[in-house]
């Protein structure tokens, strides 16, 4: 077991004992977030057909040729054509075709003048102005072309990828694409009441599961959760069925150096091969990482702030390669502290913030116990070890959530 390392070196450990799940076929809405393990090539130009851009009239350019508003080019209209229509009658010269948006372009014609450049008369039409060959003109293809590369193994596929993958008429098309993980969020802590029991004296509500359950929801992920005791026996128990149960673990409490820090012993008796503990950084420092029957189980500090901010900064890396990308990065950015950190940083850190209009705001209540200071935070700023105190205007990186 690997001790004290660097975030890079945990995230490197996390993707070299955590291999993605094994492809199924998937298509259309099933397909939503899910990561491909296949090439996609386009069986099909996108559009097929070139079309006009516009709502104006299909011409030959070399018609209009000295054409202006003084001096319009008068053309034959021939016919009108309306997305859907295809074209029946090829242009002579001095002939133009009524067209409108994303209606085909017929043959003849290479370019589309739009019609406030026109006197629309009808059936022959004033040109204002000369156009260049292909002037408002989309040729087939032009989004994508047939036997092209659509998407590439590794792809998530977004919304608008689905929305591609629809007008390249492969949405019926069963696609080999990994699973989304089943996961199993498990907390523990003798101190942990439920949501809706009464507090006892000495307890506080267990706020992780919910909180972590809801953030899995916000990246498509239905989560299990359960309340485990802090009891070495009884938790390596549940780890171990659990393996067998969930593709991945994600438990929080229990990992630091207290005698109810139950994890150093649960671990072992559920078989663990542990791969490291304790990371460079703070929140969340003495966070686990092993594998039980070759499943990743990730053990997270119990304090609100730390197992949210190592869910981040861990865990979304763990489901990713679950999931198919093993190198999934959040997006990071630098950019101005509007507000000062008043803390110097011995270590590693990484503090929540608000990045609005540009720069990041820090909200007041640095703890890994204070959770309601994080409401409405969309970053973490990563402030390197051996840092002074921060003023307002400081650059600094961040995480994006
Ligand atoms: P631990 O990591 O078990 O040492 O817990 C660290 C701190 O986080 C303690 O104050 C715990 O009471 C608190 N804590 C642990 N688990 C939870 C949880 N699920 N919800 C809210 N607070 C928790
Ligand atoms: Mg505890």
């Amino acid at each position: 077991m690997e001790t004290g390392i660097t975030l890079e070196r945990a995230l490197e450990l996390i993707r070299l004992h955590t291999a993605p799940l094994p492809p199924v076929e998937l298509a259309g809405n099933w397909l939503q977030d899910h990561v491909l393990a296949q090439d996609v090539i386009a069986p099909m130009d996108q559009p097929p057909f070139d079309r006009s851009p516009l709502d104006g009239y299909a011409l030959r350019a070399e018609d209009s040729l000295g054409a202006s508003p003084d001096h319009p080019v008068l053309l034959e209209v021939r016919e009108t054509l309306c997305a859907g229509d295809w074209p029946q009658i090829p242009l002579n010269p001095g002939q133009c075709a009524r067209i409108m948006t994303g209606a085909p372009i017929p043959p003849g014609a290479d370019c589309v003048i739009r019609q406030e450049d026109t006197d629309r008369a009808h059936p022959r039409v004033g040109i204002f102005r000369a156009l260049a060959p292909h002037e408002n003109y989309c040729f087939a293809g032009e989004d994508f072309q047939n036997g092209s590369l659509l998407f590439p193994a590794g792809t998530r596929m977004d919304s608008v990828a689905l929305g591609v993958l629809a007008s390249a008429g492969l949405w019926e098309t069963p696609l080999s694409a990994h699973p989304r993980p089943k996961v199993l969020l498990a907390g523990t802590g003798d101190e942990l009441a439920q949501p809706g029991d009464t507090l006892r004296p000495g307890q506080i509500y267990n706020s992780n599961l919910p909180q972590l359950a809801a953030r899995c929801r916000q990246l498509g992920l239905e989560a299990a959760t359960a309340w485990w005791p802090d009891d070495p026996r009884a938790v390596a128990e549940a780890l171990s069925e659990s393996a067998g149960l969930f593709d991945c673990v994600i438990t929080t409490g229990g990992v630091s150096v207290g005698d109810k820090d139950i994890f150093h012993q649960a671990l072992p008796l559920a078989d663990a091969q542990r791969l490291f503990w304790r990371v460079q950084l703070k929140p969340g420092t003495p966070l686990m990482f092993s594998l039980i029957q070759g499943k990743p189980v990730l053990s997270l500090s119990g304090n609100p702030f730390a197992a949210a901010a190592t869910f981040e900064l861990l865990g979304r890396s763990l489901l990713s390669a679950l999931e198919g990308q093993p190198h999934w990065q959040p997006v990071r950015l630098s950019a101005p502290l509007a507000t000062p950190f008043p803390k110097a940083s011995g270590g590693r850190r990484f503090v929540r913030g608000v990045l609005r209009d540009g720069s990041i705001s820090l909200p007041d209540g640095h703890s890994s116990g204070q959770l309601r200071s994080q409401v409405g935070c969309n970053c973490l700023v990563d402030i390197p070890a051996g840092s002074p105190a921060l003023e307002a205007g400081t650059m600094v990186k961040a995480v994006l959530l």
